[in-house]
């Protein structure tokens, strides 16, 4: 790999400790549960007399996207259980058994809490504990042995979802951390080229902000395609599953058979790698059978001109 070196691309020591250092320090901070729930949540603490518990507000940071509100119940220092948090608006407020298991995780006897060197052959679970300057001082020499070889880029950063919190998440300091020593970033979970195409045709991408899920409510007909929400997206679910019960109809499109397509209204199975012509047959059907609303697709999306019925 040929890359130009960058007047900036220099990494001592010192910088990549500061860099690093502030990473980890924003890291550990958000770690720190209980200290960071206090200070999320010093307006919103209860007290639970009969339990002698304090009660936090705080939300799931389950990584499932539905940021859900939950409540910490701390006793001693220790968090000994969540229960649901409340919303102002009552459809948001719910959680499911992920966000209820948060101090499972916290306190589980497998977390890991330091850095570990592995010592034995790979798949062999043999790991030693090491202390932060080691683990710090072992990944700065890699990371300088490589760009002093191939370039700054050379180093990649591969994230997805994850960890979206502001301070340690994928949007926050790691994409600092990341501008700060050039490195190259990846995204394996989404196919860019997907996103690229759908914001050309219809001025959506894959991480396109659609309205407030609650807007399903007033929807006469829900698709699901290719999503399995009533597992991966729970809170949405309740919204989808409330439409559904005042009268929306749902249909799930998906290669398999999931719990979000057993509880569809109809369930259209395609094979994996099809959908696109099942979207075509769709624009078909509809601009065939004189079904496009002409005005709107010209103000609102940019779908080409062929969709607003040039066919003559
Ligand atoms: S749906 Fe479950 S995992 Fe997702 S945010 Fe809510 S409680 Fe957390």
């Amino acid at each position: 790999m040929s890359e130009t070196k960058s007047p900036h691309g220099g990494l001592t020591r010192r910088s990549f400790l500061k860099t690093t250092g502030a990473v980890a320090g924003a890291a550990a901070v958000a770690g720190a549960f209980t200290p960071a729930l206090q200070a999320l949540a010093q307006d919103s603490k209860a007290v639970d007399g009969d339990r002698g518990e304090e009660v936090f507000s705080t939300i799931c940071r389950s990584n499932c996207f539905q940021a859900c509100m939950l409540n910490a119940h701390v006793r001693d220092g220790k968090v000994r259980k969540m229960t649901r948090g409340n919303y102002p608006d009552e459809i948001y407020s719910g959680s499911c058994l992920r966000g209820l298991a948060i101090p499972e995780r916290v306190y589980s006897a497998t977390r890991i809490k330091y850095p570990m060197r592995r010592i034995g052959e790979r798949g062999a679970d043999q790991w030693e504990r090491i202390s932060w300057d080691e683990a710090i001082e072992e990944i700065a020499a890699k990371f300088t042995d490589i760009r002093e070889r191939y370039g700054t880029r050379a180093v990649v950063y591969e994230s997805a979802s994850g960890n979206y919190g502001s301070i340690q998440g994928n949007s926050g300091m790691s994409v600092r951390f990341c501008n700060a020593l050039e490195m190259t970033r990846l995204g394996v979970c989404y196919d860019v080229a997907y996103g690229y195409g759908t914001n050309r045709v219809v001025g959506g991408t894959i991480r396109g902000y659609p309205p407030e899920a609650k807007n399903m409510l007033h929807s006469k007909h829900i698709l699901i395609w290719g999503a399995n929400p009533v597992f991966a997206q729970p809170q949405t679910w309740r919204i989808i599953r409330r439409a559904q019960e005042r009268g929306a109809r749902l249909t799930c499109i998906d290669p398999m058979f999931s719990a979000s397509a057993a509880r569809s209204d109809e369930y259209v199975p395609v094979r994996a790698g099809s959908d696109l012509y099942v979207v075509l047959a769709m624009i078909n059907e509809v601009i065939s059978n004189d079904m496009i609303n002409e005005l709107y697709v010209k103000r609102h999306t940019t779908a080409p001109s062929c969709c607003a019925r040039t066919t003559a």
